[in-house]
């Protein structure tokens, strides 16, 4: 529609830097996958549909429930067993690691917590300053600005949705984002110096910004992707038993049932919290938000041009086929067809925003 403002979120601009084909068939054209099992998003989805729920003070068994079912034959369903079994025992350990941080801290904000208060809305920060969640999924819409001459774009908006507005101890605001990732987290890692250099923060500044809040920095709140897959059973003509006849440690009669998995990784993150829980302030500066401005006006143009070219798919990136596993339109890409020509593969939508339209834009 004429003058109707063009999409851009965060997702919409990493992917165009990896594969102008990708964001084209993606965002342009609306091309999902029908069946994707990509661990990490699917994780992440569930993920933050635990912290929606338990927000919303809703119960979390209609999410977790039927992970201690018996294990299925059907292999969608099995995965799904497992993936659920294992985001539940990260729940269980969160809200167990960041509840002790609470209610344990030393000084005068021990006393703001008390046992029964809800982990979540309170966010403890580790001798550094104790968080109150004020705002919940914070969806925007922000003007796309020339940063040199201050003029709002005409065919571009900014759009997201944060995860949470906090406030501290001096009533400043700072914007709450939660991530999960099979990134080493823990200190002196690169994880978080990588995030002076994050788009995503920028984008959420000036989006949370748009709805009145001025900020000053992101929380974030990191959980690292446990890596523990489930077990198999021994193969029959692997199953060595000792003199005695008993079988040796490592052989397994049948394969680990999502409760045993589940139990498994809860014992595995006990042993090691801070391997999976971290949070660290992040600060934004005007300089940032300058260049995160400058350069997202720049790839909007170019973006626009392979528009009124129609080039964008014509504009493959083949080092970006398998940067974060093999991409969902690989079986396209490596037989020179297009997502249209599998129907029952990929499905066309008529708001490619998905992820903006769950969070309630
Ligand atoms: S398979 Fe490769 S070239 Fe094709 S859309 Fe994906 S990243 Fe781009």
């Amino acid at each position: 529609m004429e003058n109707e403002l063009q999409t851009l979120t965060h997702s919409r601009l990493r992917k165009r830097r990896a594969c102008a084909r990708d964001e084209t068939w993606t965002f342009d054209q609306g091309y999902r996958p029908i069946e994707d099992e990509h661990e990490a998003r699917d994780f992440g989805t569930l993920w933050h549909q635990a912290h929606d729920v338990h927000a919303k003070g809703k119960k979390l068994s209609s999410l977790f429930e039927h992970d201690i079912d018996p294990i299925s034959d059907d292999e969608a369903i099995r995965r799904r067993q497992y993936m659920r079994a294992k985001v539940s025992a990260l729940w269980v350990c969160y809200n167990e690691y960041w509840s002790e941080k609470t209610f344990g801290a030393k000084g005068k904000d021990s006393t703001r917590a008390q046992p029964g208060d809800d982990p979540v809305v309170m966010v403890p920060f580790p001798n550094v300053e104790l968080y109150k969640l004020i705002a919940a999924e914070q969806v925007f819409t922000a003007p796309l600005v020339n940063p040199h001459t201050m003029r709002k774009s005409t065919i571009w908006q900014l759009r997201g949705a944060a995860d949470g507005v906090l406030q501290d101890s001096r009533e400043r605001h700072v914007v709450l984002e939660r991530k999960s990732t099979s990134l080493d987290i823990t200190d002196g890692s690169d994880y978080f110096t990588k995030l002076s250099l994050d788009y995503q923060l920028s984008i959420y500044t000036i989006g949370v910004e748009s709805l009145g809040y001025e900020t000053h920095g992101c929380v974030y709140d990191v959980t690292k992707r446990p890596g523990q897959r489930p077990l198999k059973a021994t193969p029959e003509e692997k199953r060595k038993v000792k003199k005695d006849g008993t079988p040796y440690a490592n052989i397994r009669y049948a394969d680990e049932t999502p409760l045993e998995f589940y139990e498994r990784i809860v014992e595995a993150i006990r042993e090691d919290p801070e391997k999976y829980f971290q949070r660290r302030f992040v600060s934004r500066n005007e300089g940032q938000l300058f260049a995160f401005l400058e350069n997202t006006w720049e790839d909007a143009k170019a973006k626009r041009e392979d528009q009124l070219a129609d080039r964008g798919e014509r504009r493959p990136n083949p080092d970006a086929c398998f940067m974060y596993g093999q991409c969902h339109f690989w079986s396209c890409c490596s037989t020179a067809t297009h997502p249209r020509d599998y129907p029952d593969k990929y499905q066309k939508l008529d708001d490619p925003f998905v992820e903006l339209r769950e969070e309630g834009a």
